[in-house]
């Protein structure tokens, strides 16, 4: 097996990713890979932009009240703080790389922001509706351009190294990864003093999710098999507005499309949300997808409608260029009729334990964005702060890594990966069929609104199919299909372990057996082997 070796190891190209090998590159050489092309991610989708103080009538204060108000007893002072506060820098540096906000026409010096659910003012940076897009093609440009960056494609990292698995004595570290080259086939190793892990969410895990299909909860999956403890799990966000047609597979309309009063309606025209919230469509995802959820259910109708057909076309073409075209394109002209819309899985609040500067339990292995739990979001995520914590993290953490200066493991040889030997003739259709299995029990049993029953069927389904992976696993060579399902069924373990000892509803996790909110907020965590303790803090 060969081995390749690296100053930093950095997994993951979306915008955490990339913001941390951008700090890093200036300390030593750094490899940025990513298991499709560098562009593909959650960040490269993002539509509504980065939630940060630039108002002058704004203050860190309530953006840091907003947020805690959001996440519902079990975000962290501290991180918040910290995030929130890391915010202006990282715009500014943005600007100087070149990549611009939008302005207000009337006057330039001001910023155009935008107010999203759960925001008491208007605070969300965008560059058209296209942020995520214009932060990446930013951003990757300079990465392509830095001779200390070395991006790498198509590279799948099956699992971290820690030196307890390849039986060295002391404290576990991390040395650097495995991974699968999905063009040639060849399993390799990387070794590197300091692995980052930024790959992402695990929307993938739901059968209807706006995320693109590289979020399959790798990270999660892999950290939580190197014993590492995972959080919060059961704290999925579902956005109330994807696109209702067969053709738009993911696609999300912004929730800035309700800030500038788009109205969520059912089919007889009423604004149902205020039978849940008297910030009608305004209010938090949350409670607008448990609202669309039940309005569904209720009248047994398939989607419900976001009506924004007072604005005139001028108006959305300005505001929302690429929305307004795509949904022409699938047939719904948004100034003149309401467009059909369902909730989707869109964001996960948990993770690995990781603080702001990206630390987790293991020296050597650092967690950012989307895949750590930072204590910034809690139990419900905060619109528009996830671009801002990939970002203040991102930075933070290759700031944490110079200053550490971790030592060398050159001396330290990574053992060949043990490979399977039979070719299965009937492997593809037994990874499609549980895939499919995983993603329809986890919508059908563990989504917007979950009950003691239902929890408990989905573990048993998920447990059936991890035995059946993992006897798969063993015996024959794995592809990058296999190795994605198993960190899948992994991630849906975690989430449905996670729920059933929330013994409570809190955020983002609704159980209608115990519909209370507990007076302590306290966090589930799952450590060890899988199958292993599960402990509730
Ligand atoms: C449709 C949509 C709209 C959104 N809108 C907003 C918004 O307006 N504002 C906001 O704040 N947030 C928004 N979000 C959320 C936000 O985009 C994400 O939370 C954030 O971009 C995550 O960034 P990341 O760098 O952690 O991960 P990602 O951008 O998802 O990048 C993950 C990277 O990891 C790589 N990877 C994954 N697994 C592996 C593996 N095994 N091996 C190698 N590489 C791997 C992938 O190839 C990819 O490069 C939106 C999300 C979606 C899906």
């Amino acid at each position: 097996m060969q081995t390749r070796d690296s100053d930093f190891l950095v997994v993951g190209s979306g915008l955490a990713g990339l913001t941390a090998a951008l700090h890093l590159s200036a300390h030593g050489k750094v490899l940025l890979v990513s298991k499709r092309t560098a562009e593909e991610g959650n960040s490269r989708y993002a539509q509504g932009g980065i939630a940060c103080v630039m108002d002058p009538d704004d203050s860190i204060e309530e953006h840091v009240a907003d947020t805690l108000q959001t996440g519902g007893g079990l975000s962290e002072e501290e991180a918040v703080r910290a995030v929130v506060e890391g915010g202006r820098a990282r715009i500014a540096e943005l600007e100087e790389f070149g990549i611009h906000f939008e302005r207000r026409a009337e006057n330039r010096e001001e910023y155009d922001l935008g107010q999203e659910g759960g925001h008491s003012r208007r605070r969300v940076l965008h560059a058209g509706d296209v942020t995520g897009k214009a932060l990446i093609d930013g951003l990757l440009a300079r990465a392509k351009a830095d001779p200390n960056i070395t991006l790498a494609g198509n590279w799948l990292a099956i699992d971290v190294v820690p030196t307890g698995w390849i039986g060295l004595a002391g404290q576990d570290r991390c040395i650097g990864c495995y991974f699968l080259d999905k063009n040639s086939g060849e399993i390799f190793a990387v070794r590197s003093p300091v692995t980052v892990l930024a790959t992402g969410g695990l929307g993938k895990a739901y059968l209807y999710t706006s995320n693109p299909d590289v979020a399959t909860g790798d990270g999660v999956a892999m950290a939580w098999r190197a014993g590492l403890p995972i959080r919060d799990m059961e704290m999925i966000q579902f956005h109330p507005t994807c696109l209702y047609h067969p053709d738009a597979k993911t696609f999300l309309i912004s929730e800035a499309v309700r800030g500038e009063g788009a109205k969520l309606i059912d089919r007889r025209g009423r604004e149902f949300v205020y039978d849940f919230d008297k910030r009608g469509s305004l209010a938090p995802r949350d409670i607008t997808a448990r609202a669309i959820d039940s309005v569904m259910k209720k009248h047994g109708d398939p989607f419900v409608y976001l009506d924004i057909s007072h604005r005139d076309a001028d108006f959305l073409q300005k505001r929302f260029p690429t929305l307004y075209e795509a949904c022409l394109n699938f047939g719904f002209d948004m100034a003149r009729a309401p467009v059909p819309v369902v909730p989707a899985a869109h964001y996960s609040c948990g993770g690995i334990v990781a603080d702001v500067n990206g630390r987790t339990a293991m020296p050597g292995l650092y967690a950012i964005g989307e895949v750590a739990s930072t204590g910034l979001h809690g139990a419900n995520r905060l619109a528009s702060n996830s671009l801002l914590e990939a970002l203040v993290c991102g930075y933070c953490t290759a700031q944490e890594i110079a200053a550490d200066q971790p030592g060398p493991v050159a001396e330290v040889s990574i053992p060949p990966w043990e490979l399977g030997e039979a070719v299965s003739s009937d492997e593809a259709v037994v990874v499609e069929h549980n895939w499919n299995e995983v993603r329809t029990v986890m919508w059908d049993y563990v989504g917007i609104v979950r009950s003691d029953r239902r929890l408990t069927r989905a573990r048993r389904r998920i447990r059936t199919i991890r035995e059946e992976i993992r006897s798969y696993y063993r015996e024959y060579l794995v592809t990058a299909d296999l190795l994605e399902l198993r960190n899948l069924a992994a991630v849906a373990e975690l989430i449905v372990r996670s729920a059933q000892h929330r013994k409570e509803s809190r955020g983002l996790h609704y159980n209608e057996d115990w519909p209370e909110t507990a007076a302590r907020a306290r966090h589930a965590i799952v450590q060890d082997k899988p199958g292993g303790p599960l402990d509730v803090e």
